[in-house]
């Protein structure tokens, strides 16, 4: 609903686009309206047979845009369609399953079209029924398309229209060479679509390489920001930013946060530095791969968090209605990415607040925000100790409120109250000195009222340090986890994979979040990938089976690895900090240059 509610204005009605009936009425039955400006503008070009480049942000409804012109031509050939005639490759499984309902959906009065999506994670069993049973339309990930692929189990001599959705995101995911193959693998005389939000230089190649004659279709990104966000900034010392962002989020009333930095290691930085003093708050980076980054954010759509830390590219599109406030710990350089950046908030038409941490230096870059945007940003001021102060009083006093409204019944209460009251008795003291002691305990020791903070200048210095430090450390050092073995698998240097393309595959496939995915040492021939000891059957079998850089992984258990681990130092700890830094960064570096693999 909220994503529909984002889906920007056209004039141009779904009548006006001449899609098939059977079409027009699942729209109908949907409660769709109209298209959105990206479906307005692509499904003419598809239904005449171009190829075409669609670039919209997330949630603007590119699925539709080429799935209706795709059905619409499918519905018109009144015959049942036993072999592939469109295929579609998706980042995820996730994304792919979403594409397949989505195609589902929209095929309701369709009877002669079936859809079979295609994915790790999940045995071959129910997707080679659904191929045998003759798939019109087959979604997938690229991974997962070459296995059937190479097992004869899906067939694309007949196909007639391929996609590429998402396909920066595929990109990222390090799956270039798989969509290469794939595609170079598709026959000649089909219909090519890509979408994507953005259009980095792969992409451009992989146009250039694939398409035929495109037309890029690109719908801009709205450059004004809503008018239910308050916008406000505050000046403040570098120095003193993290104080000013804690009395910020202690005075005001907020429900689920965004807060922006300018780098991934910042991300790091402040997250940890969030927790420690008590928020519940969690990263989100270009460093973290999707599928991790997609449970953080419904950790905080659920309100297991409060505090997202964000970069722009990570952000991007994250439709998240509780999110009350977006803080820009740094100023963005753009005017872009400040209207993004803050349309995270006032989601589904609810009122929300932007507040700018700016330094004195940095005015030169609101003010041209300001002008770009047409609108002024109001200044507010530091929260006084006396405010913080006050509104951590007013929240104690809220829990004694709350505690005493939920609990005055239970059995537990009267347990204490009890006490309470003989303890009264017995030592003649008042009621309000014994809750003054029983509040000091329920403290554990963390006074109440903040003190002054001593800060800058003779602070200054420590931070410095301590951030370079912290930058080396900004990854907390995994250390081999208790439950983790060393596989190996029979990819390598030689199959020109890095890092990236090992993750995504494992992931994908064998359904693994990422976080349980442990260091990987690249070598010549082969790989070795640290993954919880205990693995599935199921998901043994996807790993075995998974395919990267055209090679099965083969996957088994590493019975030399201690050895060649600890030769490497990697087991032992002689690890450095900077060389596993390094380790790390390279790790999870998927937008990397494959060349810096290869070599
Ligand atoms: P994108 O791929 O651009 O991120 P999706 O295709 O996933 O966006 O669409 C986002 C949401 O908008 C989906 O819930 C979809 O059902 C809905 N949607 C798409 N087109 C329309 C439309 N014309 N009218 C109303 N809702 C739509
Ligand atoms: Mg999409």
């Amino acid at each position: 609903m909220t994503e529909q509610s984002s889906l920007p204005e056209t004039e141009i009605t779904f009548e006006s686009l001449n899609l098939a009936d059977p079409i027009t009425k699942a729209l109908e039955g949907l409660g769709y309206e109209k298209p959105s400006p990206i479906q307005a503008r692509t499904i003419p070009l598809l239904l005449e047979g171009r190829d075409v480049v669609g670039l919209a942000q997330t949630g603007t409804g590119k699925t539709a845009a080429f799935a209706l012109p795709v059905l619409s031509k499918l519905a018109e050939v009144d015959e049942r369609h036993d072999s592939p005639q469109v295929l579609v490759l998706a980042p995820t499984r996730e994304l792919a399953l979403q594409v397949a309902e989505a195609f589902t959906s929209y095929a309701a009065h369709i009877p002669t079209v079936s859809v079979v999506p295609v994915y790790g994670g999940s045995s071959y069993g129910p997707q080679l029924a659904g191929l045998r049973r003759g798939a019109t339309i087959v979604v997938g990930t690229p991974g997962r398309v070459i296995d059937h692929l190479e097992r004869g189990s899906l067939d694309l001599s007949d196909l007639k229209y391929l996609v590429l959705d998402e396909a920066d995101e595929m990109l990222r995911m390090g799956f270039a060479e798989d969509v290469d193959r794939i595609l170079s693998e598709a026959p000649d005389g089909k219909q090519t679509a890509l979408f994507s939000a953005t259009m980095p230089r792969a992409i451009q190649r992989i146009t250039g390489d694939y398409l035929n004659n495109p037309e890029q279709v690109e719908v801009a990104g709205q450059s004004k920001p809503a008018q239910n966000i308050r916008q406000r900034y505050l000046q403040v010392a570098q120095p003193w930013k993290l104080e000013a962002m804690t009395r910020l989020l202690e005075t005001e009333e907020t429900d689920g946060i965004i807060t922006f930095v300018r780098t991934r290691n910042m991300v790091e930085e402040l997250t940890s530095k969030l927790i420690a003093r008590g928020f519940a708050a969690a990263a989100i980076s270009g460093d973290i791969p999707q599928n991790l980054r997609e449970k953080t954010v419904n950790d905080l759509r659920a309100g297991r968090i409060d505090i997202l830390v964000a970069t722009d590219v990570a952000a991007r599109g994250l439709d998240v209605e509780r999110i009350s406030h977006v803080i820009n710990y740094d100023i963005p350089h753009d005017t872009a990415s400040y209207v993004h950046r803050i349309g995270r908030t006032g989601r589904a038409g609810r009122q929300g607040d932007a507040i700018l941490l700016m330094t004195p230096r940095e005015r030169y870059l609101l003010r041209s925000i300001e002008k770009a945007t047409k609108q002024s940003v109001e200044e507010m001021q530091l929260p006084s100790l006396d405010e913080v102060n006050a509104s951590r009083r007013a929240a104690f006093a809220e829990e004694i409120t709350k505690t005493i409204a939920s609990q005055v019944e239970s059995d537990e209460f009267s347990v204490y109250r009890d006490l309470v009251a003989n303890y009264i008795e017995e030592h003649n003291v008042a009621a309000v000195d014994i809750a003054a002691a029983l509040a000091m305990m329920a403290q554990d020791g963390r006074p109440l009222e903040a003190a002054e903070p001593d800060l800058p200048p003779m602070n200054m210095r420590g931070r410095r340090k301590e951030q370079q430090s912290g930058e080396r450390s900004s990854r907390p050092k995994r250390p081999s986890k208790e439950g983790q073995a060393t596989y190996w698998i029979a990819v390598g240097h030689k199959d020109r994979v890095g890092p990236g393309n090992i993750v995504g595959a494992i992931a994908n496939e064998a359904n693994i979040d990422t976080s349980d995915i442990g260091d990987i040492q690249i070598r010549p021939t082969f790989s070795l990938v640290e993954l919880p000891e205990k693995l599935s059957h199921q998901q043994e079998e996807a790993l075995k089976n998974a395919v990267v850089g055209g090679r099965k992984l083969n996957l088994r258990l590493d019975r030399g690895a201690p050895k060649s681990f600890d030769s490497r130092g990697s087991r032992g700890g002689g690890f450095d900090g900077a060389q596993r830094g390094q380790k790390k960064k390279q790790r999870w570096s998927k937008t990397k240059k494959r060349s810096d693999f290869n070599s």
